[in-house]
């Protein structure tokens, strides 16, 4: 067996790893790198294998990092399937979608300003072409790859449908039986909505993600006190809480928390706005896949008959012109929107009109990357450069950790204790100096195996 390293190899985005068993090639993932520097847009242009020499592609879960490249993988000459959860398949088809429709702004807006034709990576049509080949399949169903070739997914708890995948194969190199895990991004315990990630015990090899490889997280318990005093003392003073949220996972989440938290009277029942039609879209296929909730949302859904996503108080906002009206909107509300880390999106505009009001609140739960908007807002500054424009910031920011979709350190820590077999692990999806601590921590935990930090490209022999 021989694994090439094709992305999110020392950096977060653009998962993508080859693995070569048997003279058969299979994918994992096939994501997007998704800052907008030159050297990415190459990346995601060009694959560095051939896609016409692989058999099949094994997709995680449908965030665009894993899943974003898929429809050019076909328009390169790959015949073969797509393999993931139900789930999965419905949400990743949305992203792909979302992200042909970016690319098509994109390159209008380069024709207005330079008059020059850019080809985007892929267009709408591409995405349903590809999707056409993408199978959906249950967590634990066996998958028969190639004669000595299984592989199944396992659910790993970090959005709906996100699987680790479990390769089980007779390696004809050595004539060994092997088994290999990757994680794809590993969730956390005791998240809203979601089941917690399985333990998959048996692994030898693993290829494990490592995004908070040197943090830990806040308890996730303290969210649903967090968010009754900060948004209680917002409703008191007649102010707005705006929270920037990612279209997937985490709208749904927070929909679920302020249902629960205002159906239990903890939170009055304030207007609430989801401002984001790719999220409306996430919310109608989650409400398809209910029985992939945890214990107790399943509940809501079928015993106590409460729909969090419906409920008189939630609105959702599909044209701009009824996100404008927001804006003339009086009394005390709540507006979910995106982008999630601020890098454009409908809440951008928002901000314009409600920072420089001080009984406004801006609630930020999710991790903001360097150079985007949200990054500045969380350094609190007295005014903030937007389309142009100085916006004063007077409204309070505030930032909760608690809610974070990726195992932290000690999870992975923990898990990886749990794999008696384990002989040799790969981190990927993280910063080098993030994996290094994680890196260290593991060896200490079990000094006989080989961890290893690949590099973008690197090829490794089993
Ligand atoms: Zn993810």
């Amino acid at each position: 067996m021989k694994i090439k390293f094709c992305g999110a190899a020392q950096e977060v985005t653009g998962s993508q790893h080859l693995l070569s068993i048997n003279g058969k090639n299979f994918l994992l993932d096939c994501g997007f790198k998704q800052t907008n520097s030159d050297s990415d847009l190459i990346y995601n242009r060009n694959f560095l294998f051939d896609p016409e020499m692989l058999d099949a592609v094994l997709l995680s879960h449908a965030h665009l990092d894993h899943c974003g490249n898929i429809p050019n993988l076909y328009k390169q000459g790959f015949k073969g399937s797509v393999y993931c959860t139900k789930p999965t398949k419905d949400l990743s088809r949305l992203i792909a979608l979302d992200a042909a429709k970016l690319q098509a702004q994109a390159a209008a807006q380069i024709y207005k300003v330079y008059g020059t034709i850019t080809e985007p990576i892929y267009k709408d049509t591409d995405v349903e072409y590809a999707w056409k080949n993408v199978i959906g399949v249950k967590y634990y169903e066996e998958l028969q790859l190639d004669k000595n070739i299984k592989a199944e997914f396992h659910n790993a708890g970090h959005i709906l449908g996100s699987g680790q995948i479990v390769l089980k194969f007779k390696d004809e190199d050595d004539g060994q039986n092997k088994t290999l895990l990757f994680t794809g991004d590993y969730g956390r315990r005791f998240m809203p909505l979601l089941q917690d990630p399985d333990i998959y015990t048996e692994a030898e090899y693993l290829i494990c993600e490592s995004t908070y490889g040197n943090g830990v997280h806040t308890d996730i318990s303290t969210v649903f006190d967090d968010f009754v005093w900060l948004i209680k003392d917002v409703y008191e003073r007649g102010g707005k809480v705006l929270i920037p949220a990612f279209a997937l996972e985490r709208t749904q989440e927070l929909l679920y928390i302020l249902h629960w938290l205002m159906e239990q009277g903890r939170l009055p029942k304030i207007p609430i706005f989801v401002d984001s039609p790719l999220a409306n879209q996430m919310v109608e296929v989650y409400e398809d896949y209910k029985e992939y909730f945890d214990e107790e949302s399943r509940q809501e859904f079928y015993k106590r008959g409460k729909n969090p996503f419906k409920a008189e108080y939630i609105n959702y906002i599909e044209g701009i012109e009824e996100s404008k009206m927001l804006n003339g909107y009086k009394g005390q509300a709540i507006i979910i929107a995106g982008s999630g880390m601020l890098s454009g999106g409908r809440m951008i505009f928002h901000f314009m009109h409600h920072l420089p009001n001080s009984k406004n609140l801006v609630l930020v739960v999710g991790f903001m990357a360097g150079e985007t908007l949200g990054k500045q807002l969380l350094e609190q500054p007295s005014d903030l450069m937007i389309f142009k424009e100085l916006v004063p910031v007077k409204a309070q920011i505030e930032s909760l950790d608690s809610l974070s979709g990726h195992a932290d350190k000690l999870d992975l820590l923990n898990y990886i204790e749990k794999m008696p077999k384990l002989k040799k692990v790969f981190l990927v999806h993280g910063q080098p100096e993030k994996m290094e601590v994680l890196r260290a921590e593991i060896l200490k935990l079990k000094p006989g195996i080989e961890v290893l930090m690949p590099v973008l490209g690197e090829e490794i022999q089993i």
